[in-house]
């Protein structure tokens, strides 16, 4: 198992026989195996969650499967693929929130992705395939705001324990959830609680705006947590485990 952080919410995980992409829009990708069937997951079109340039890598992957929640515009990449003669339509799954979906490999291989409503936009990703799990939660996070009306994280807690709860007790291999800076003394509830929920072995924290002190500093109040919250330090890191 290897899971390469690309930057902000943009990780690669391989995992042997296939690759998942999650949420690149910027960062250097390393030069992937075209023998190794390569599937990009957009949680949602945010700018920082979604750059159309990944379609490019079908030109040099052909084993490409893009995994798209609803709300990503695809209409006009799929009309000028079509003036280049590419049938982009055909790698192309879209997700709404709350779905489930196989995609079958081979008579014994398929990946089965279930979806959540974000709290913000679009969907966070559960995949199952051979047997792990591997959740990356794309905006799907605790968003309070010191700034904001009790009403508003009021409700911001409703719609994310009740995601939560639909992952209670769930063994992940690797989960890649928001830890951003911004929230300032709210930063930490959101991961904090997936980490209760969840019966997660890697957690690997996003969406941080490359203030890498923050998982630092999420660390030291919570020290137990060491083993499995990992310190990312720079873009293009490497984390492999067996
Ligand atoms: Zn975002």
């Amino acid at each position: 198992m290897k899971v390469t952080y690309i930057g902000h919410s943009g990780f690669l995980l391989d995992v042997e026989d296939a690759y998942f992409l999650f949420d690149y829009y910027e960062g250097e990708i390393p030069c992937l195996n075209t023998e190794k069937p390569l599937f990009i997951f957009v949680s949602h079109k945010h700018g920082d969650h979604y750059n159309p340039v990944i379609f490019e890598l079908l030109q040099k992957y052909p084993k490409t499967q893009f995994i798209l929640s609803k709300d990503v515009p695809v209409k006009w990449k799929i009309e000028e693929y079509i003036s280049r003669g590419i049938a982009l339509e055909k790698h192309i799954t879209v997700m709404r929130k709350w779905e489930e979906k196989d995609i079958v490999l081979s008579e014994n291989r398929k990946i089965n992705i279930k979806t959540f409503r974000s709290t913000d936009m679009g969907v966070a990703y559960l995949l199952s395939y051979k047997g792990k799990c591997y959740y990356h939660a794309g905006d799907l996070n605790l968003w309070l705001w010191a700034g904001e009306t009790k009403h508003y994280n009021d409700n911001m807690r409703v719609n994310y324990f009740k995601e939560l709860e639909k992952l209670r007790g769930l063994e992940i291999e690797a989960a890649f959830v928001p830890l951003d800076p911004r929230q300032e003394e709210d930063a930490f509830a959101g991961i904090a609680s997936f980490m209760e929920y969840t019966k997660t072995k890697h957690i690997f924290p996003m969406h941080f705006w490359n203030r890498y002190e923050i998982i630092r500093k999420f660390l030291e109040k919570y020290p137990e947590e060491k083993e499995r919250v990992i310190q990312i330090e720079k873009q293009g890191q490497v984390f492999e485990w067996n």
